[in-house]
């Protein structure tokens, strides 16, 4: 087992998750964990980790098994002057003192100018030391379409919103210049959504064939819950009837079947989900109707036929890679066969707008594998492509994978991002939605492409979160949209039981949020 350490010592609170994303992105191999004075149980982990390496001094025992360094920022009261330093236990220490022009403060009106000066030290610090940049530089915790969309709400031009995005955050031009094209038609695309009037609604099915090594969703293995589905699916026609009753009066937009996978279902249980949709929503309006088929060995004809008959217009059929051996090693248990079999069986259902999910960055895939695929679904023409960078979720088997392999074959690059934007371009797609998550693999992005008039408008609208989307379901989020642009948030029990033990408290909760 190899575990790399990188422990930042922070003198001061309130920047951890900034600090842990900026540092984490130059150092993707490592473990990073940000310590200030309130973190006590990293605090405990730290010297744990310290007196593990002081036993193993002088032992031959498995060198380089356990690596830790040390950065340490610290912060004076005046603001005005940093110390960056590595503490001395590995070839790669380091240490300077650099000047920070800012004056500390807790006042919000400066504070943000102050902690954009912060992150602006930080990074141009790792980047001078490490000698590299990065595509989104310090950009944390807010998406970059979403600064682009604003401002060209405003009424800026590419130049001053590029030359925004370069000059504060330090994001390349190709990343800049992605933004603002995304921006640009996301716009377009939402111009004709009922922003106060209307709402979309998601419908959650937590339940999946298996559950893959990096899934961090609400998802249990249908096999051990089987006996729970009617049950599940009662709960939810339950919360369609009450949100019907209290926002029939809304213009329904958009309707999402997620999960975990849909296609768990039987024929006989989907029939019934679909058919309380449309029995207690208007979908007269609705413009875009998604079931998110995902996993190949789950989707049958006689499953793919009850979607067609409900009028759902966007199906997934996910592979995520065409190489077998990944797929075994992820524990997606569909085959490569299996993917095509799906894929042909719901174009000669008659499904005309298929999207397919891939990961970039996955167990040992290297950028060949990552051509072949590419290749491999390009020759199917799907209508979209959702291309994902590998990101390392806390609650997913995959940090305990990464603490047996390392982190070296987990490897995202420049070149297969590239790789996968030119297949969907040599198939006519254009980007449309694009987001970033802690932790993905080479500090890249998700980028959503597709077809002209093949866009998931779903899938913009749960990103700029500029409409309410009310969700069915065990584990699902609720998101209302004021007028003013505020955001209230209403989340149910995770636990299949649970959820349908308390589905009554889960109706509350929908009407506290919808009708306060
Ligand atoms: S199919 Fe999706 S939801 Fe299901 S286990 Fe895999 S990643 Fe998780």
């Amino acid at each position: 087992m190899c575990r790399k350490y990188l422990f930042v010592k922070l003198g001061f609170s309130g920047f951890e998750y900034d600090v842990n994303s900026i540092v984490k992105a130059f150092y993707p191999d490592r473990q990073v964990k940000v310590l200030t004075q309130e973190s006590i149980s990293l605090w405990q982990e730290y010297r744990e980790v310290q007196k593990e390496l002081e036993s193993k001094k002088d032992s031959e025992d498995l060198p380089g098994e356990l690596t830790v360094e040390e950065i340490r920022i610290e912060l004076y009261e005046t603001g005005g002057r940093m110390i960056l330093e590595a503490e001395g236990k590995t070839p790669e220490s380091f240490g300077a003192t650099y000047e920070w022009q800012s004056e500390a403060t807790d006042d919000p009106e400066h504070f943000e100018g102050y902690k954009a000066g912060f992150k602006t030290f930080l990074y141009k610090t790792l980047e001078s030391h490490v000698g590299k940049s990065l595509p989104w530089g310090n950009l944390t915790g807010i998406r970059p379409t979403k600064i682009a969309f604003g401002l060209l709400e405003e009424g800026k031009g590419d130049e001053e919103i590029l030359s925004h995005l370069k000059k504060k955050y330090f994001v390349s031009d190709e990343k800049a210049l992605l933004s603002i094209d995304i921006a640009r038609r996301e716009r377009q695309l939402l111009s004709h959504i009922h922003y106060q009037g209307g709402y979309s609604l998601y419908v959650g099915i937590p339940f999946c064939p298996t559950t893959c090594l990096y899934c961090s969703f609400t998802s249990f293995p249908i096999a051990a819950f089987r006996k729970k589905v009617d049950a599940y699916v009662d709960c939810l026609i339950r919360e369609m009837e009450y949100v019907s009753k209290i926002y029939g009066d809304k213009i329904l937009d958009t309707v999402y079947v997620g999960g975990g996978t849909p296609t768990t279902l039987e024929p006989d249980q989907l029939e019934r989900l679909l058919s309380s949709l449309k029995k207690y929503f208007d979908f007269s309006g609705v413009k875009e109707f998604t079931v998110e088929a995902g996993r190949a060995d789950s989707i049958t004809r006689d499953k793919l036929l009850v979607l067609k008959k409900y009028g759902v217009g966007r199906i997934s059929v996910n592979p995520q890679t065409m190489k077998q051996d990944t797929l075994d090693v992820i524990g997606r248990k569909a085959s490569v066969e299996q993917v095509l079999e799906a894929y042909r069986l719901a174009r000669e259902v008659g499904f005309d707008n298929i999207n397919m999910d891939l990961i970039l960055g996955l167990p040992g895939e290297t950028a060949q594998d990552v051509q072949a695929t590419i290749d491999a679904v390009t020759a199917l023409k799907p209508d979209s492509l959702t291309v994902h960078s590998l990101a390392v979720k806390r609650a997913s088997k995959l940090g305990a994978w990464i603490r047996e392999h390392g982190m070296e074959e987990l490897c995202n690059t420049d070149e297969t991002m590239k790789i996968a934007a030119q297949g969907a371009k040599l198939l006519g797609m254009e980007p449309y939605y694009l987001y970033r998550q802690k932790n993905m693999s080479g500090n890249f992005e998700n980028v959503g492409y597709a077809l002209p008039g093949k866009f998931g408008i779903y899938n913009i609208l749960i990103m700029e979160e500029v409409q309410t989307i009310v969700a069915l379901g065990a584990g699902c989020i609720s998101k209302r949209v004021f007028p003013d642009g505020r955001i209230e948030r209403s989340d149910s029990i995770k636990d299949v039981a649970l959820y349908i033990d308390k589905i009554d408290e889960m109706i509350e909760r929908k009407k506290a949020l919808l009708t306060s």
